[in-house]
Formats: C-alpha cells, sequence, structure tokens
C-alpha cells in the first residue's frame, strides 16, 4: 500500500441511468463529505435539466442534452462554471455505479476492455440497467482517459449468501447455462449502513448481526452477519421481495402464465405491469409514500390497505431473518421511507416485541434520532442515513491506490 501524502484527492462517482445521470465530487479521504452533486435529467429529450450543486454554489440549467457525452460535458462545464474545473481537482479514480455484476464481479473492478465486454454480457440480466450504466463508463473513458475507472456493483455485497439461500429449485441447466439464481442489490447501501450499525452500537463488524430494511422507490432488505451478507429480498431481478413503489415483490410466479393466457398479454407487456405498474402504485394508486400515507391518513381504504400490505411484507422478512440469524443485535431503516417515515417503522414492526424489537414511539417521531428503540427492546432499532455514492467512492479509492503502481 501507498504512504504517499494524499491531501486533496479527490474521486468522482458517476451514477448513470437511461436518461439521466447522477454525479458527486468527494473527497477521497472523507467520502461522506460530498464537495458537489449533480442530477442530469431527461437526456435525449427536447428539454433537458442539470442542476449542479457546489458549497453554497447551485446552478440550474436547462437545454437540450442530447446524449450521455453530451451530459458529461455539461456537468464538466457547471463545474467550470462553479469555479472548480474537474481538471484542478486531483482526481484519483472515476467510480461508476454498475447494477448487475452477475457471477463474475463480486468486488470493484478497474474498467478494462475486457470488463466492459463483461458488463455487457450481463445485460440480459439486467436490461433496464446495465446498458446505461456501461455507456456512462464509456463515455467518461473517452473523456477521463488519463484516470482509472472503477466498477461497482450493485450485487456484490450479497455474492457472500451462501449457495442454499441464493439458489431457486429450478433445473440444473437454467442454474448453470444462464446463470438463474438469486443476486441481490443495493449492495453498496447495505454494505455501507450494515457497517454504520456496528459503529453505531460499538461492536466489532464481525462480530455484529444486523437487518437493514433499505426503503426507498425501490426496496430490500438484508440479513447481515459480521459484515457478511447471508441474504436478501432481491433477487435475480430487482423484483423479488419486499413491495416496492412500483414493483409487485413476491408473488406467484404462475399468476404470469395465469394472465398471459387470460389476458393475451405479451410477457414484454406482463414484465412492464409487474415492475412498473404494481406495488404501491397499483395498490394505492400512488407510489410516492409520502402521497399513500396521505392519502391513508385522509380516510382512503386503498391506501390504508396498501400500507398494511407493504408492512406485513417487511414484518415477514424481519421474522425470517430472525431465523436466518439466529440473534439479531439491530434492525435498521435506511434510504428516502426508512429514514424518514415514522408511520412506517411503527407499522413494521407493530407487534415484534415477542422477538425482542420494541420501538419508542417518543425517539420513532423525534427526526435525526438514530436509536428508536426503548431500553428494553434486546434488538436495537435504528435509522441510519444511507450514502451509496461514499460507499462506491471509498471501494473506488481503496482499489486505486493498493494498485501496483499506484502513487
Ligand atoms: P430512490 O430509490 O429513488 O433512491 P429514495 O431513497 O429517495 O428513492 O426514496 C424515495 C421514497 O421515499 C418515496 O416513496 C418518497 O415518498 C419517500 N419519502 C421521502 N421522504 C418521506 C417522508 N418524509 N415520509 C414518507 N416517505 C418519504
Amino acid at each position: 500500500m501507498t504512504t504517499a501524502n494524499h491531501t486533496n484527492q479527490h474521486v468522482l462517482v458517476i451514477n448513470c441511468g437511461s436518461s439521466s445521470l447522477k454525479y458527486q465530487l468527494l473527497n477521497a479521504d472523507h467520502t461522506t463529505e460530498a464537495l458537489a452533486s449533480g442530477l442530469i435529467e431527461r437526456i435525449g429529450q427536447a428539454q433537458s435539466t442539470l442542476t449542479h450543486r457546489h458549497g453554497s454554489h447551485k446552478r440550474r440549467i436547462e437545454q437540450a442534452i442530447p446524449d450521455h457525452a453530451a451530459a458529461l460535458d455539461a456537468m464538466q462545464a457547471a463545474f467550470v462554471e462553479t469555479a472548480t474545473p474537474l481538471s484542478e481537482t486531483n482526481l484519483v479514480a472515476v467510480a461508476h455505479r454498475v447494477v448487475h455484476g452477475g457471477e463474475k464481479f463480486v468486488a470493484p473492478v478497474l474498467v478494462t476492455d475486457e470488463v466492459e465486454k463483461t458488463i455487457a454480457s450481463l445485460i440480459p440480466l439486467a436490461p433496464l440497467h446495465n446498458p446505461a450504466n456501461l455507456q456512462g463508463i464509456r463515455t467518461a473513458r473517452n473523456i477521463f482517459d488519463n484516470l482509472p475507472q472503477v466498477a461497482v456493483f450493485d450485487t456484490a455485497f450479497h455474492s457472500t449468501m451462501p449457495e442454499h439461500a441464493r439458489t431457486y429449485a429450478v433445473p440444473r441447466q437454467w442454474r448453470e447455462q444462464y446463470g438463474v439464481r438469486r443476486y441481490g442489490f443495493h449492495g453498496t447501501s447495505h454494505s455501507y449502513v450494515s457497517r454504520e450499525a456496528a459503529r453505531i452500537l460499538g461492536r466489532d463488524v464481525a462480530d455484529c448481526n444486523v437487518i437493514v430494511a433499505h426503503l426507498g422507490n425501490g426496496a430490500s432488505i438484508s440479513a447481515v452477519q459480521g459484515g457478511r451478507c447471508i441474504d436478501t429480498s432481491m433477487g435475480m431481478t430487482p423484483l423479488e421481495g419486499l413491495i416496492m413503489g412500483t414493483r409487485c415483490g413476491d408473488i406467484d410466479p404462475a399468476l404470469i402464465f395465469y394472465l398471459h393466457r387470460q389476458t393475451g398479454a405479451s410477457f414484454e407487456e406482463l414484465d412492464q405491469t409487474l415492475n412498473q405498474k404494481s406495488g404501491m402504485a397499483a395498490l394505492a394508486g400512488e407510489s410516492d409514500m409520502r402521497a399513500v400515507e396521505a392519502a391513508a391518513d385522509h380516510g382512503d381504504a386503498d391506501s390504508q390497505m396498501a400500507l398494511e400490505a407493504y408492512a406485513y411484507r417487511i414484518r415477514k422478512y424481519i421474522g425470517a431473518y430472525t431465523a436466518a440469524l439466529g440473534r439479531v443485535d439491530a434492525v435498521v431503516f435506511t434510504a428516502g421511507i426508512g429514514e424518514n417515515s415514522p408511520g412506517v417503522r411503527a407499522r413494521v414492526l407493530d407487534g415484534l416485541s415477542g422477538l425482542g424489537i420494541e420501538i419508542d414511539q417518543e425517539a420513532n417521531h423525534t427526526p435525526g434520532t438514530t436509536v428508536i428503540s426503548t431500553a428494553v427492546s434486546s434488538t436495537k432499532v435504528l435509522v441510519i442515513a444511507t450514502n451509496e455514492e461514499s460507499e462506491i467512492a471509498q471501494q473506488a479509492v481503496a482499489l486505486v491506490r493498493h494498485m501496483p503502481d499506484a502513487d
């Protein structure tokens, strides 16, 4: 490992979607500090927007941004306009979030042509995400051709799942030839939050068992034993598991064949419906949890049932993961809903005192409180803000600094 002085080294984290690009510039040694961040939306449409924040500077630009190369150009221009050109920020790496690493990538990797090819070969497993992630990598490699580019995979943290937890009971040929197995997603969040939980509990990560509920638009829950994921609710794709904003989560797979036969809907249509028109959107008519909670408060019966179904699914997983872990030191809530909705947290944990999980309602309703369990709760309940960019940056920096020719 290098002993060089790393003062003021930075890392640029890029998260590329099909029509969006999020970025953050972070200090390489204090990755929880984002020096600048931005979001470019509606890439490829007539009116794209770029929102850039750098300290107290905020820029919002509306212009046509036809593709991801133009988006990275616009990002660079925004840095120049806020008086910190990227060329002067001592970048050590560009780190890319990649959704699916398949069986090939179980750790961050330095991007090469070969790595790009392998990520491309995984597109069938993540047809919505990997092409956009790859687009971001290709474009950034052209623009920042003197910098190491690191791919950090959403699936990697879950690669420690034991075979019995990651295996679907389907024919061997499907498993061996087509990569049919459970992979899990949101790995950088589960990794970051489970480590933070151990720190907050004052325990060694290796001696800490936690259940992490990442509840955002997409949602997943994982069982982490001594820092290693032993199970998670998303599967071969992000569709499995919890009820989400627009995804159904666990269903009987036979309903797909049933609906195909009954309605004549194509598999593509059914795929789209289960991913984009199901979940809370289907049950409550709204995918946004704030809107669902507001409607439920105003007496809307569908929204009330949707909230109960949402919470019940999470509660079932907590029960299952308690059995898988044996001992649970903490249940942790994170992401948009987990961090901000006391109502959801209370519903999820309602009636779990038999498992030694008891929520303190006052703490739960006090924004900014980290420990929201009662003093007698043998399993602590924590609220921890996730920071996927920080985790991605940290993993990328660790990789480039361990490279043989690092500074
Ligand atoms: P993404 O998966 O897109 O990153 P987020 O982690 O930002 O999503 O979470 C978005 C979800 O968080 C939305 O359903 C939103 O309604 C919910 N959310 C944000 N703030 C609150 C709040 N104060 N109360 C309830 N839900 C909230």
